[in-house]
């Protein structure tokens, strides 16, 4: 089983949660500029692959034709698309996480190929991956590389969805130690209804949390009816039930006590995933709104010339562009940390787990920031399409209802809200992360109104000072908070919340600002700027907002005024003419036909 190991700092790739201590562009980010040509090409294929042989058949497979589901999964193996994570010596290709991102933004353009391909993918095979035995890889990761097996992953229970360690299902060791006896239920698994292998979750003798794999047709266990579900009509949602059932003792998961770690580790890549798993679906929606808006005519106009509709579409280009360039810029820090490491190496898994693990906070920001995004696009989708958004034979209204379960599942985003400032102040604490000591560094800037001036002048020097403004907020807002409330910080939740916005504020901010200026070539590309100096604008807005909240929540009386008066010093960004920014975006939008991919085809 592969160990958890310590990060070793890796030269040039900054540390998990840095972004919010360094300044704008203190290391270059990876951004689909930078994509290889193998990368690319495994990002076409997908693509194709989802949009020609996939989406055509939505029709049939929403009415849950599950041996087409399987097929598709097969073709899908075929092709390689199953294999990406898993290594070659079992039949995988072992690729970089960045290919695996853009495989699984490329799946995303339909919620119910996206959820059953996800499942089988990633939460359902890497924990073979990750924890298995050579004999438990060399049995099960050939048929799941090709999609000869289907995967599904069980964690969720009736009475522990968010508190997943409070699982109930329990194993005991048969007396003659052959078998775990399982009895219990999960609740809410994909693909349970036609899945091969299964990686559950239980306690041993009530009490130690542990991974299992269980194979379909498992003597006492069986699986439920399907859930009828608000989306993901197509795919399948069943509870598992356990009867006794006889799990081979050489189907435990790693070891007996530590089902925690395959649990959380899988959470963090399932993040990660999801941050580049819904653009797909961003990016198609947009395109079917573009369209929609410059057919549909109302008083003699097509809708697409007015401006409420315009600023809409620009809208949503922005946000796809802030998710794209935070998604790509995590998994290439990953993708940088392991560059140096031998793949054929044993500890290469333990490796791959501690380089995720170092950005497990830009995961959950990943997790939110994805989700809801793509939450506004969906939503503004459906009123372009007015009425016949709310039809069903409009996908537009699939895509709607499909959207939502992506804010629930993989950690809640009130869950991720917590972890993000949850683990960027343990990171702290542990010494991981100069939080402190550049909280104390901003206190001084401001009781001395003495702000960094602008290294780079440029036309987003503006809203690089920004997002450095915005980084200040959120440290000083912890800063006051953990001295006002030491250790029961955690038990402050909104004003963690509060934090956690502002801290992807930063993310989305700085690494938009960083990645226009690292891959424009002379001239800053007006595009570019004008998506940038949208979305910091509101960006700015917000954090100034939610830094306030935090610490009328954390101080009163003298203090609080002395803490808004040195917020002040921080309010230097005077918005631009937000109908030119929009309109300079959705000349854009409408000449690419849907978002301005500015690399992949
Ligand atoms: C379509 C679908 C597919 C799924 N697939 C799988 C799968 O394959 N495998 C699997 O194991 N599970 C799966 N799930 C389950 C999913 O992961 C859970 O639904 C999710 O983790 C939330 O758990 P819950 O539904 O019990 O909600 P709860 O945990 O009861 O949460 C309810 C609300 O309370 C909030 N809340 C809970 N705790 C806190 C807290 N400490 N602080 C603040 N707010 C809190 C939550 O954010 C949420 O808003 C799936 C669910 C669905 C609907």
């Amino acid at each position: 089983m592969a160990a958890v190991l310590e990060t070793r700092p890796v030269r040039g790739v900054p540390p998990g949660g840095a972004f919010l201590i360094q300044e704008v562009g203190a290391t270059p980010v990876t951004a689909p500029e930078s994509f290889t040509e193998e990368q690319r090409m495994y990002y076409r294929t997908a693509s194709k692959f989802a949009r020609e042989q996939v989406l055509p058949k939505a029709d049939r497979l929403e009415k849950k034709d599950f041996p087409l589901l399987k097929e598709l999964l097969r073709q899908a193996g075929e092709m390689g698309f199953l294999m990406i994570d898993i290594p070659e010596a079992y039949g995988g290709l072992g690729l970089d996480k960045t290919t695996s991102l853009l495989v699984a933004e490329a799946k995303s353009i339909y919620g119910t190929w996206s959820v059953t391909f996800g499942g089988h993918t990633g939460i359902g095979t890497l924990p073979i991956v990750w924890f298995g035995s050579p004999e438990q890889k060399a049995k099960y990761l050939p048929k799941l590389a090709t999609g000869e097996w289907v995967a599904a992953y069980a964690l969720t229970e009736t009475g522990s969805g968010s508190d997943a360690l409070g699982a109930r299902t329990k194993a005991v060791l048969s007396p003659d130690g052959k078998y775990y006896l399982l009895n219990g239920s999960k609740q809410f698994i994909t693909n349970a209804a036609f899945a091969d292998v299964f990686i559950v979750f239980a306690k041993v003798d009530g009490e130690k949390f542990t991974g299992f794999i269980v194979e379909k047709g498992t003597f006492g266990f069986t699986v439920g009816p399907e859930e009828h579900k608000m989306g993901l009509r197509g795919s399948s949602t069943c509870p598992l039930i356990f009867e006794d059932a006889k799990v081979p003792a050489g189907n435990l998961l790693g070891e007996v006590g530590k089902g925690h770690k395959i649990a959380f580790n899988i959470l963090n890549v399932g993040r990660l995933k999801l941050g580049s798993g819904v653009l797909g679906g961003m990016k198609l929606v947009t395109e079917m709104a573009l369209r929609y808006a410059q057919d549909r005519k109302q008083f003699q106009t097509p809708i697409f010339k007015f401006g409420l509709v315009r600023e809409k579409l620009a809208r949503m280009a922005t946000a796809i562009h802030a998710t794209e360039s935070m998604a790509y810029r995590t998994s290439g820090m990953i993708d940088a940390r392991l560059s140096t490491e031998d793949r054929s190496a044993p500890d290469y898994d333990a490796k791959t787990i501690a380089a995720i693990e170092e950005y497990a906070v830009e995961a959950s920001i990943m997790k939110v920031f994805a989700t809801e995004a793509l939450s506004m696009i969906v939503d503004e989708a459906v009123q372009i399409h007015g009425g016949y958004g709310y039809i069903e034979e409009f996908p537009v209204e699939r895509a709607y209802r499909d959207s939502r379960i992506n804010r629930i599942f993989e950690g809640t985003n009130e869950i991720n809200r917590l972890l993000i400032t949850g683990m960027l102040l343990k990171r702290t604490v542990k010494g991981q992360l100069a939080l402190f000591d550049f909280a104390q560094s901003v206190d001084e800037e401001l009781t001395h109104r003495n702000l960094p001036r602008p290294k780079v002048s440029d036309e987003l020097e503006k809203e690089a000072q920004a997002s450095e403004h915005i980084k200040r907020l959120a440290v000083y807002a912890t800063k006051v908070a953990a001295e006002a409330f030491g250790p029961e910080i955690e038990k402050q939740q909104q004003i963690m919340g509060w934090i956690s916005d502002m801290v992807m504020d930063a993310y989305a901010t700085d690494s938009m600002v960083a990645r226009t200026r690292q891959y424009s070539k002379g001239k800053l590309d007006p595009v570019r700027v004008a998506m940038v100096r949208q979305y910091t604008t509101d960006a700015f807005a917000h954090s100034f907002a939610a830094a306030r909240k935090a610490l009328c929540a954390a101080s009163k009386g003298s203090d609080l005024s002395a803490h808004l008066s040195k917020i002040e010093a921080l309010q230097l960004f005077t918005p631009y003419n937000g109908v030119e920014l929009t309109e300079t975006i959705v000349q854009a939008v409408e000449a690419a036909g849907g978002y301005p991919d500015f690399t992949l085809p």
